[in-house]
């Protein structure tokens, strides 16, 4: 992928009604671009940068001819044309944002009209690929821009901030350059071995790598947790019915959401809300009842129910701690086992029925939190919510989110430069040649890059860029 040297545009503001909407240009030449469709007490490609011209959007005259009506060009809308030059802009090429009037429409017209002056529509992210290709993010941050448009929550706000601020770059960086050091004292020894007194890869190098490598476990650590920050996660309540799950749902939510009857198999379909559990944003989704057999409509809302189970982050299943245990309650385990569970014993206001070590010994559930709570009178709830914090990975507050990994790409790329690095240090420490060091070395390095983006080939850029949305 090369930088690019024509002209984009695209509105960068959201459809919809509001008080204004931004029309961006950018690329060499995007100044005399705007300049055929602005007129205001000076052309554009005059100004100074970094300031604001009021004037008007017109339709681009061609071929020299007067406008549609044949008086003056066709007015578009009264705008503010801000003027950026490179390459101290978003993209770092000339760029000039206009200010329009909100709605659909200004917004529109005027960017059919810069690209009638000889723009071309940009691609979704294309403004930040710019900046990208122009050096001016990396592509941590790059992506970090696109995940704070995305954040539904502060944490994860937050996460995104600290990337694009360069947290993690900075430690990737600074990885990266203790990794160099102790390449070129393999290869030295490789290259120049009587010079520096023999092949063997000295104790310190390996320490090196060794440290390296747990540096990078460390970074992972709280991945599982900075993933679910980053991108939510679905909880599904499992349980047969009439245990209290739209009860206990609408508890949580603290709200009347889901229909509470005492007539079992009522919630037919599913029921999501969104709520926040330690800066997670959790989709929360009410199943219909796990009952076999019932009607045909009670039988697509169970199969739906047990597929959502199945995709979802973690189950939270639902007993009532009030009755003995069911065959019911016992297929439902057998059908989670497996999975991430949290055990609600709810009802607690209740004389309790079922004994905790027959929850536990059912298969699959037994390394699992079972919490005691009542739907009815909230007991238990902040004990629940805090078990629920702990399976997303934040017990204790959760670890901190600056400078950890959360997008899966750089997960995946970090666990692959750790395993090198784990072989680099192996193979030194068995005495292997400083060649074989050197190799496992590179590869870390050459996975490390690929999240900052140092090495990075067209199509991975086109698919992280890809889900940007147009104008960004
Ligand atoms: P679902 O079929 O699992 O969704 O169960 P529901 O939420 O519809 O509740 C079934 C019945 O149990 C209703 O009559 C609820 O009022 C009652 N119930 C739910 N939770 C509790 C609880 O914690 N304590 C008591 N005493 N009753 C509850």
């Amino acid at each position: 992928m090369h930088v690019a040297d024509d002209v984009i545009a695209a509105v960068a503001t959201a459809a919809g009604a509001a008080s204004l909407a931004v029309v961006r240009v950018s690329g060499a030449g995007a100044l005399d671009v705007a300049d055929g469709i602005f007129r205001g007490s000076s052309p554009l490609a005059g100004v100074a940068a970094n300031t604001m011209h009021h004037g008007w959007a017109v339709w681009p005259r061609t071929g020299g001819g007067a406008g549609p009506e044949g008086g003056g060009p066709e007015r578009l809308d009264e705008v503010v044309a801000a003027v950026f030059r490179a390459p101290h802009s978003y993209t770092r090429e000339d760029v000039v944002e206009f200010s329009c009037h909100g709605g659909r429409l200004p917004a529109q017209r005027v960017l059919a009209a810069l690209l009638h002056a000889g723009a071309r529509l940009a691609r979704p992210g294309e403004f930040t690929l710019r900046a990208f290709l122009n050096g001016r993010l990396d592509l941590v941050q790059a992506e970090a821009v696109a995940d704070l448009i995305q954040a539904e929550t502060r944490a994860a706000q937050d996460l995104a901030l600290s990337q694009l601020a360069g947290d993690l770059s900075r430690r990737l960086d600074a990885l990266s350059e203790r990794l160099i050091d102790a390449l070129a004292e393999v290869e030295a020894r490789v290259d120049f071995a009587e010079d520096v007194g023999g092949i063997e890869v000295p104790e310190r190098v390996i320490d090196a790598l060794g440290g390296a490598a747990a540096d990078l476990g460390g970074l992972l650590e709280g991945a599982a947790y900075a993933r679910a920050v980053r991108e939510g996660v679905r909880v599904v309540m499992a349980g047969r019915p009439n245990v209290g799950k739209s009860s206990l749902f609408n508890a949580l939510l603290g709200q009347e959401r889901a229909i509470v009857t005492a007539v079992p198999g009522t919630t037919r379909d599913l029921v999501s809300e969104r709520l926040e559990v330690a800066g997670v944003s959790v989709t929360l989704v009410d199943t219909a009842g796990w009952r076999e057999g019932g009607d045909a409509v009670e039988a697509i809302g169970v199969e739906r129910a047990r597929a959502a189970a199945e995709e979802s982050y973690v189950a939270l299943w639902v007993l009532d701690r009030s009755a003995p245990l069911e065959d019911e309650d016992r297929a439902i385990a057998a059908r989670l086992a497996g999975r991430r569970v949290l055990v609600a014993l709810n009802k607690s206001d209740r004389e309790a029925r079922l004994a905790p070590a027959s929850v536990a010994a059912l298969a699959g559930v037994a390394a699992h939190q079972a919490i005691e709570v009542s739907a009815v009178t909230g007991a238990g709830l902040d004990a629940l919510r805090a078990a629920l914090a702990g399976v997303l990975g934040a017990a204790d507050g959760g670890p901190s989110l600056a400078a950890t990994v959360a997008n899966p790409r750089h997960v995946e790329a970090l666990e692959r430069a750790r395993a090198a690095l784990e072989r680099a240090a192996g193979a030194a420490r068995e005495g292997l040649p400083g060649e074989i060091v050197a190799l496992e070395v590179r590869e870390s390095l050459a996975c490390i890059g690929e999240v900052s983006g140092r090495v990075l080939g067209a199509d991975l850029l086109d698919r992280i860029f890809g889900r940007f949305c147009v104008g960004k």
